[in-house]
């Protein structure tokens, strides 16, 4: 049942990672050195371009000392290995961060793998994965770290609600879920073979849509007064931007949702930027 005139209270991403970038910049600013976070890209796939330069931008308003590697499509598997292996090395690098996806001629879990934990700013190695999954959090996915700020910004609470995470992938759903689960919420994590999504979309209090399908989740699959967190990010055919949730259904019975863009999307850099800053602090301390 929806309310005529009812609509969700929108929670506003951008404002929410403003403040969390102004409180790393004034974290750095107290540091006796500048934390270094290398950025990794190979080919020239568009919509990754723009994310690398928006990283760069903001680690470097935020006082990181960011350095953007940028490799030509044909650049071998041994090659970027041997590159990943030179930041580990490196004393000025704190994070390292390979965009994805890469060329398919590359075995990302090969580079992945060869990370240094402990400069694994985006969370994915399976040292960070395994401790995450252990419930002994240390470098977190930045994508559903950032989707947790949110809910806490929002004074939603996860202890005690059902929660369901839509996308199992090791980069959003997976991670999400385990946060979730940490923060005491009941969560189900459905993917492509989970039967009546709708069903088990309506059962959520905490909805966290990351299949990556334009506009799947309808309104009518939204319990009353939900919290729906939209990871989305799909470019329809015109060029615009549409999350996974059908934003202007689930406007009307949602509790309260956020926008694409400016929902999650501004909280993933942020997040990045606060994993540099932690694996900096954590590392630098290590060695003194
Ligand atoms: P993946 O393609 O890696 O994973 C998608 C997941 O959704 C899979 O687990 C898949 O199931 C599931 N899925 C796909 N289609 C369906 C369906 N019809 N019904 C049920 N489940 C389905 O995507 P990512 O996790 O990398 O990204 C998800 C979305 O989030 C994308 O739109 C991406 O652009 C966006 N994103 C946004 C970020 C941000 O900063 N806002 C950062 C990262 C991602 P199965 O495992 O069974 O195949």
């Amino acid at each position: 049942m929806t309310t005529p005139g009812f609509a969700a209270s929108i929670i506003d991403g951008k404002a929410v990672a403003a403040a969390l970038r102004a409180e790393v910049a004034a974290r750095v600013s107290t540091l006796p050195f500048r934390p270094g976070l290398a950025v990794v890209l190979v080919g020239d796939d568009p919509a990754s371009q723009v994310y690398v330069r928006n990283k760069d931008r903001a680690a470097q308003a935020a006082g990181i000392a960011a350095r953007t590697l940028r490799l030509p499509a044909d650049t071998t598997e041994a090659a970027l290995l041997a590159t990943v292996c030179a930041l580990n090395a490196d004393a000025a690098i704190d994070g390292i961060l390979v965009q994805m996806p890469l060329p398919l001629h590359i075995r990302a879990q090969a580079v992945i793998e060869a990370i240094d934990p402990a400069k694994d700013v985006d969370g994915l190695t399976p040292v960070n994965a395994g401790l995450l999954a252990a419930g002994r959090p240390r470098l977190v996915p930045c994508t559903p770290a950032g989707v947790m700020k949110l809910l806490a910004a929002a004074g939603v609470n996860p202890a005690g609600a059902r929660a369901m995470v839509l996308g199992r992938s090791v980069l959003v759903g997976r991670p999400m879920a385990a946060l979730l689960t940490a923060a005491d919420a009941t969560v189900t994590l459905a993917h492509s073979r989970t039967r009546d999504l709708p069903a088990e979309c309506r059962r959520a209090e905490i909805l966290i849509a990351a299949a990556g399908r334009a506009e799947m989740v309808r309104g009518g699959w939204i319990a009353p007064g939900a919290t729906v967190i939209d990871v989305g990010i799909n470019r329809r055919p015109d060029g615009t931007l549409a999350g996974d949730v059908a934003h202007a259904e689930a406007l009307a019975i949602a509790g309260r949702i956020t926008p694409v863009p400016g929902g999650v999307g501004p909280m993933t850099i942020a997040c990045l930027l606060e994993n540099t800053v932690l694996a900096a602090t954590r590392r630098r301390a290590a060695r003194t």
